[in-house]
């Protein structure tokens, strides 16, 4: 199956009522990882990479590789998304590569530390939505700001400073024409989300709430949703590994926000950490072995557990088969004649 719009994809899971995994990627093995576990459950994927996952393995490696993957996996449709680009630049060479879904993270200056105006979020957004759109690209935007720092990207602090306002929101996606909205809601990139059980005082789950209440139709991303099991920690400190004790988003709070309008949920810890567990259990119990597919073969085994499960309580499993793919070129047209609305329904307050 051809790489698929991003777009088609998440229309679909609100038609089905699920959300979609996007895991991230910076190698050949979590490519696989991912691929075996849409084949076991038969999930549609998104496999995304930021911008640090483009430089570490160069775009023309990233591209082929998951190019070879839906080559092999002709019964899963696939979007390639690329995650928190900065600028405009790095959503057109993203889109010039071949990825079929862009995030712009307009909540940021291009530096990707420093907190942007809504105006510049809303300019910077819009542009990339017109040269994404008359290709057939998705976009992706975020409002309110991420806590946080991940691949170098994030303006830092607590998940709570720049949490999302509904009525910016609303305003955000009426002049931007966006296919998905990031909000935030007291979420954080990396491991360190929680210090504790996240609750109603750090999660914002009403927040979300209220958004999706405004704007009903309008596909809404969870990023930072790991959610740091207890186990995969464990297995990384059990083997030598010194993570200090943290929290992250509980399942059921995201599939909570499925029930209400999140089709998109951002997961790449919980892989780091199963990749990094698995890797330190056999180094540590077999301090003879050099071979790297001694140890690469279990991580990519774990990592392919974490997402599978994943897959299955985001309600994504077993709907690979329900659609077929529809071109980039008819995608493009659709956003021409207005068969793809990029004009967001609005409820009342
Ligand atoms: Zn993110």
């Amino acid at each position: 199956m051809p790489l698929v719009s991003m777009r088609q994809l998440l229309d679909e899971a609100a038609k089905g009522g699920y959300g979609v995994g996007a895991f991230n990627v910076n190698d050949m093995e979590q490519i696989q990882a991912i691929m075996e576990a849409a084949k076991e459950t038969r999930s549609p994927v998104i496999i995304q990479a930021s911008r640090g996952a483009r430089q570490f393995a160069q775009d023309r490696y990233l591209y082929h590789l998951i190019l070879a993957a839906s080559e092999l996996y002709p019964e899963i449709p696939i979007a390639m998304h690329q995650d928190h680009g900065n600028s405009f630049e790095t959503c057109k060479s993203a889109i010039e590569l071949g990825f079929t879904s862009v995030m712009m993270d307009g909540s940021l200056k291009a530096d990707g530390k420093t907190p942007s105006t809504f105006e510049e979020n809303v300019e910077v957004t819009r542009k990339v939505v017109d040269f994404a759109h008359e290709r057939g690209i998705t976009v992706e935007g975020e409002i309110g700001v991420l806590g946080g720092v991940e691949d170098g990207h994030g303006a830092g602090g607590s998940g709570l400073d720049h949490i999302t306002d509904p009525d910016q929101a609303v305003e955000f996606a009426e002049r931007t024409g966006v296919d998905a909205l990031a909000i935030a809601i007291g979420t954080s990139h990396g491991a360190y989300k929680f210090t504790k059980k996240p609750d109603g005082s750090v999660l914002k789950m009403d927040v979300l709430i209220a958004i999706h209440k405004r704007l009903p139709n309008t596909h809404l991303v969870m990023h930072g949703s790991s959610s740091v099991p207890k186990d995969l920690q464990e297995i990384v400190n059990q083997y030598g590994g010194k993570l200090k004790e943290t929290w992250g988003v509980p399942v059921e709070e995201i599939q909570l926000g499925i029930r209400n309008g999140v089709r998109k949920i951002n997961v790449d810890t919980d892989n780091r950490l199963a990749i990094t567990g698995a890797i330190r259990k056999v180094l540590w119990e077999s301090p003879e072995k050099f071979d790297p597919r001694d140890y690469m073969k279990p991580a990519r085994e774990a990592m392919q557990k974490v997402v599978a499960t994943r897959m299955t309580q985001f309600g994504q499993a077993g709907h690979a088969g329900d659609y077929k793919p529809v071109s980039i070129a008819e995608i493009a047209k659709g956003y021409k004649d207005g068969s793809l609305s990029t004009r967001p329904l609005v409820a009342a307050k």
